[in-house]
């Protein structure tokens, strides 16, 4: 059995101003005895009876993600990798000279991702993480264009991607993955298209698209929502107009080559993002760090999200585990269908109804009929044309 780890990283330089995350703004010092306590959670973890389901299963991904977790020292996150290599069971990485040429799918049974904001990449660092075994570095782009990334408070602006990227691929890295957000606070049709056009350009393997999701618990979000007009917050797209970006993109991601595999992600041919295809699979997976989930294909459970409780509960010993739960049939059923159906090719129908003994015709019919679910072959999945109305969707079919 494989097995995926995600190890979370709660800190940032700023907090951008849509993000409604469990990430904070530290001092540097406290990264240290963060990366520490990480350390030890790995160690712990594996010595417990906890994981004993897992116990067999290598380890063929690892997910470093945030927060920023290019913000711990190389040496740091070198020390995390090392404790996972010691106490579990990795897959072989490939040969360094054995690495393919763009475009080529990475012949590395192991796949450990690094996410990475432009501003924090450096070449001493980006030699460093190749060394240390990452191939693949999820940077966090969001937009090209000025005006937005000032607008959402990030710390990188236009020339620090391109920088960011070419350092990137001297270093070695043949697998960067990019993420943009339609919607952004002063965001145009043109400023988006732009933003499409450069990522398309730098051919990262692979692209994720978001829409902005006015959070309320965002500082963007309050400011919507009251009215105001500080973070841009009236100069939102209207959703028609994010959604006609996502879509507008969906057809110029498809031209160049990509496959869109998942509403929100799309992959050169042999680059989807294997880790987190364990999420929307329900194969099992497990996350330390502060507010980490972990999934053993029964239960699911997490940390606690505050990062200076979690470091104080690894010290005293005490198990950071804030929830766990048995997965219930009628919950894995859900599951089953909320993340299956966020895969393009989307489920296997009759396997889905035979694992869980009911039929799930009823509940579908409508959704059918309206044509926002559709039969492709054998599998159940989202009509591609309405993939921006999926959360309705998906609230009509659980409800
Ligand atoms: S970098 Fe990411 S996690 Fe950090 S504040 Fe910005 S959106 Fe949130």
């Amino acid at each position: 059995m494989n097995l995926g780890v995600y190890i979370q990283v709660p800190f940032c330089q700023t907090k951008c101003t849509y993000c409604n995350f469990h990430t904070g703004v530290v001092a540097r010092e406290k990264y240290g005895p963060y990366a520490d306590a990480v350390r030890r959670e790995i160690a712990a973890l594996a010595a417990s009876g906890e994981i004993s389901s897992l116990r067999d299963a290598t380890v063929d991904t690892v997910y470093f993600g945030g927060g920023t977790p290019s913000l711990l020292e190389p040496s740091a996150l070198a020390a995390i990798l090392d404790a996972l290599r010691r106490n579990f069971a990795f897959a072989e990485s490939a040969p360094r000279d054995s690495e393919p040429a763009r475009d080529v799918p990475p012949a590395a049974p192991l796949e450990i991702t690094l996410e990475a904001d432009p501003e924090t990449i450096a070449a001493e660092k980006a030699e460093a993480w190749i060394a240390t075994g990452f191939n693949r570095v999820s940077l966090g782009v969001q937009s090209f264009d000025e005006r937005e990334l000032q607008a959402a408070g990030r710390m990188h602006r236009r020339a620090d991607i391109f920088a960011a990227t070419r350092i990137l691929r001297d270093a070695g890295f043949r697998n960067l993955s990019m993420d943009l957000i339609a919607g952004l606070a002063q965001q145009t049709r043109a400023s988006w298209e732009e933003s499409v056009a450069r990522v398309l350009e730098i051919r990262a393997e692979h692209i994720s698209i978001y829409l902005l999701e006015i959070d309320e618990g965002s500082r963007l979000g309050k400011e919507s929502l009251a009215g105001g007009n500080r973070y841009s917050a009236d100069a939102i797209p209207s959703e028609d107009a994010m959604a006609e970006s996502y879509e507008s993109a969906c057809a110029r991601l498809a031209d160049a080559g990509y496959e869109h595999y998942e509403i929100s992600n799309w992959g050169l041919p042999g680059f989807r993002s294997r880790h987190n295809l364990k999420y929307w699979r329900r194969e099992p997976y497990i996350g330390v760090g502060a507010g980490a989930h972990s999934f053993d294909g029964a239960r699911r459970w997490s940390n606690v999200h505050d990062s200076a409780k979690y470091v104080a509960c690894i010290e005293s010993g005490i198990s950071p585990r804030e929830q766990i739960e048995p997965v219930t049939q009628q919950q894995a059923l859900e599951e089953e269908l909320f993340l299956g159906l966020r895969q393009l090719e989307g489920i296997d129908l009759a396997g889905v109804e035979k694992k869980y003994g009911v039929s799930l015709q009823a509940r579908i019919a409508g959704l059918r009929e309206q044509g926002l679910l559709e039969m492709d072959g054998a599998n159940l999945r989202l009509a591609p044309a309405h993939l921006t109305v999926s959360n309705e969707v998906f609230v009509e079919l659980l409800g």
